[in-house]
């Protein structure tokens, strides 16, 4: 049974798991936020930016790599890209209860074949390939049924 406050939507996006505003006030969005909360907790308080706004983020700023004037510009670019895609697939694997095996950022910046990605960005973190399948952004466990599926459907 919903409370009554089901009907209500909130004003916003739920600020810490990136639920719909509709269905803030649910049951179903108070047991995912409770995972996310622990998660964060877990994680000394680094708070992911969740769906659907961090992919605004890796949308807006592919845009802005491609439109880099150098590469200064680029590499900076890069980073904050690089961020979003670790924040979505961290996220992800929040959802999916394998965060505590989430890479750490350096090593998921070395792991993520990203198309345009500056030399200067390499650089500083050479691709470690065969972790997450190129045209991929999500992390999965190793040797889970999902990495498998994700190179599967790389080859294709
Ligand atoms: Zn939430």
């Amino acid at each position: 049974m919903e409370s009554i406050n089901a009907i209500q939507p909130a004003h916003e996006d739920c600020p810490i798991c990136g639920w719909d505003a509709a269905t803030v006030f649910t049951q179903v969005h108070e047991k995912r936020c409770r995972r996310w909360k622990q998660a964060i907790a877990d994680m000394n308080g680094y708070q992911p930016t969740p769906r659907p706004r961090v992919e605004v983020l890796i949308e807006e700023l592919t845009q802005k790599l491609a439109a880099a004037d150098d590469d200064v510009e680029a590499v900076k670019i890069a980073g904050a890209l690089m961020r979003a895609h670790y924040d979505r697939s961290l996220g992800h694997a929040i959802d999916n209860g394998h965060y505590k095996d989430h890479p750490d950022y350096d090593a998921y910046a070395s792991m993520l074949d990203l198309q345009g990605l500056p030399e200067g960005f390499r650089h500083l973190y050479p691709h470690q390939p065969g972790h997450i399948a190129p045209g991929f952004g999500f992390w999965e466990p190793a040797d889970s049924k999902s990495r498998r599926l994700q190179f599967r459907a790389a080859r294709h």
